[in-house]
């Protein structure tokens, strides 16, 4: 059986992976996990998500599916906020996972999606499902269900103690640091250095205490081992399509639309303008199309890169198409242009520089008495290299493929932020 779960939650609490931990455990007397539960982040431009567009599945073996269904439902109409505005719970129980499936997750993760794109999915391939309220889980839970994932990373996401929920968390700071010393990078993002913060934890009221993502679950295991906290109540290593760029569509400037992620090539236009509250925006244009692009605030560090950027420079860009402007993950950096500057020349027999001998006459040592035409040209040095760079650890959106997971001969070329 094969289980997908998405909205059950709202602003004010809960979460559905931890709705799907308690699932998982009590299903146990049913049957048996098989694999890893799967942590699939969707669109993250789609409009009513909460937070981070989360949906989740696991894969259960079992001959009793009645009881499975019977409980799965029962848990979810327990532990979801029903009261939450935008809160639509969907859960979906199917025998196997058809090419439909995975074709619907793959939109649901580039693509906006209708409730009514589901249930007729879920119809027409005979799938047993649940909607409440909207139904608007339902997109999510079937994505959830179809997700192939070709690349993936890992999370282990520790719960809070049920008494502790809204209650701020209690975090060993100092061995957080030492964990990421210890584990990185087969952990990533657990804290953020040049920003001077940890940013493995929510701040919001609700189970979860913190998430440890990673390539390697061996890492993960002993970060989770060395972070000091308030008691875990339980803890789930989820496999996932966070840090895979599974979003990114490969498009051009001119063909671009609203609440896509893509990869761009172009050139700047100009260099990046800064308007209120440090957002920086630059043009970017292939042809005779152009676009604009933005590093905001929050990107911090990433927006002195940007900023480095001039007139004629050749670069790929990722990120998502929000109110007409790229919102920026990483820009890869293909070609510098060459900055150029005009000055006086020097003379050729003492080396100072020469000065203007009037309008039209060249140029004249005043001590030596030599003469020289036209200006010279000086390249002038950049304060870039060529290269991917990307925003920092407390700006990474879930599905953004870290620098550090690219590897091979591209590892030269890369600058990760940490
Ligand atoms: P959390 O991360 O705390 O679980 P969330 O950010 O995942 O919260 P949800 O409560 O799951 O937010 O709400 C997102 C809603 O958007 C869900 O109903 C989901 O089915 C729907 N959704 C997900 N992807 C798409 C999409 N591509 N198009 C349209 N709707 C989508």
């Amino acid at each position: 059986m094969f289980i997908g779960i998405d909205d059950t939650d709202s602003e004010r609490g809960l979460c559905t992976t931890y709705l799907a931990a308690v699932l998982m455990e009590r299903l146990k007397p049913l049957g048996e996990i098989v694999g890893r539960p799967k942590l699939i982040r969707l669109n993250p431009c789609a409009r009513y998500k909460t937070r981070g567009n989360a949906a989740l599945s696991f894969r259960l073996e079992s001959d009793r599916p009645d009881e499975v269904r019977e409980l799965a439902l029962k848990t979810l109409l327990e532990l979801s906020d029903f009261s939450g505005m935008n809160t639509n719970p969907g859960l979906v129980i199917a025998d196997e996972v058809t090419e439909s499936m995975k074709a619907f997750y793959r939109r649901a993760v580039t693509e906006i999606l209708e409730i009514a794109e589901a249930r007729r999915l879920l119809d027409l391939e005979g799938i047993w499902y649940r909607g409440f309220k909207k139904g608007r889980g339902l997109i999510g839970a079937l994505a959830a269900t179809g997700a192939e994932l070709p690349d993936f990373t890992y999370e282990l996401i520790a719960y809070r103690e049920r008494r502790r929920w809204g209650t701020s968390r209690k975090i060993d700071e100092e061995s957080v640091w030492r964990a990421d010393a210890l584990t990185y990078p087969g952990t990533w993002d657990t804290v953020d250095h040049h920003n001077n913060r940890i940013v493995f934890a929510p701040h919001s009221g609700d189970p979860v205490l913190f998430g440890i993502r990673g390539s390697d679950p061996q890492a993960i295991m002993q970060a989770f081992r060395i972070i000091k906290s308030e008691p875990v109540e339980r803890s789930v290593l989820y496999q996932t399509n966070q840090g895979t760029d599974a979003h990114i569509l490969a498009g051009e400037i001119g063909s671009v639309r609203e609440s896509q992620s893509y990869r761009l090539h172009g050139f700047v236009a100009e260099p990046a303008r800064a308007i209120a509250k440090g957002h920086l925006f630059f043009p970017l244009q292939e042809g005779s199309a152009l676009i604009n692009c933005a590093a905001f605030e929050p990107t911090k560090n990433f927006r002195g890169v940007i900023s480095q950027l001039k007139a004629g420079d050749e670069l790929e860009v990722y990120g998502s198409m929000r109110d007409g402007c790229l919102n920026l993950e990483k820009i890869n950096v293909l070609q510098l242009a060459e900055q150029v500057e005009l000055s006086a020349p020097l003379c050729p027999s003492c080396g100072r520089r020469m000065e203007s001998a009037g309008r039209g006459q060249g140029y004249r040592c005043r001590t030596c008495k030599t003469r020289e035409q036209g200006r010279v040209q000086h390249v002038l040095p950049r304060n870039l290299e060529p290269g991917y760079y990307e925003v920092p650890p407390c700006a990474r959106r879930h599905l953004s493929k870290p620098l550090i997971r690219i590897s091979g001969d591209l590892a030269q070329s890369v600058h990760p932020a940490r």
